[in-house]
């Protein structure tokens, strides 16, 4: 996706915050943080957002719900005190970026529920 800035930084065309890399995925701080650690969960594949899951995206998003973020949490000092898992999808949740991407967020007492 050519206009995509979630693509364009997993291909390393614009520079981010990295905390995190493997083949399927990157993961960096996102830029207008709402906690003391927040960290964007971005596949290299574009998909635009839940709703465009495919049952191809299976092992993708095993590999981010089982593997990628606990180990980021743990990378971050957050595992253990907690932290919160988002995914905005579409208007009402307010999704901006159209390349679906995983919150994850800590280091403060969060509320619920959120606005
Ligand atoms: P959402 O509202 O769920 O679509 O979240 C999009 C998130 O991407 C927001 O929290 C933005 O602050 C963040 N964001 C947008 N552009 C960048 C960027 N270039 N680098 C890091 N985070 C970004």
């Amino acid at each position: 996706m050519e206009d995509c800035i979630f693509c364009k930084i997993a291909k390393k065309e614009i520079e981010s915050n990295l905390v995190y890399e493997d083949d399927m995925v990157v993961a960096f701080r996102d830029l207008s943080p709402q906690a003391p650690e927040h960290v964007l969960i971005v596949p290299k594949k574009h998909i635009a957002s839940i709703n465009d899951f495919t049952k191809d995206d299976r092992e993708l998003m095993g590999h981010i719900m089982t593997e990628v973020l606990p180990e980021v949490a743990k990378s971050l000092n957050i595992a253990e005190g907690g932290y919160r898992v988002v995914i905005n999808t579409g208007e009402d949740a307010q999704q901006t970026v159209k390349h679906l991407h995983v919150h994850l967020l800590g280091g403060r007492k969060m509320t619920w529920p959120p606005g």
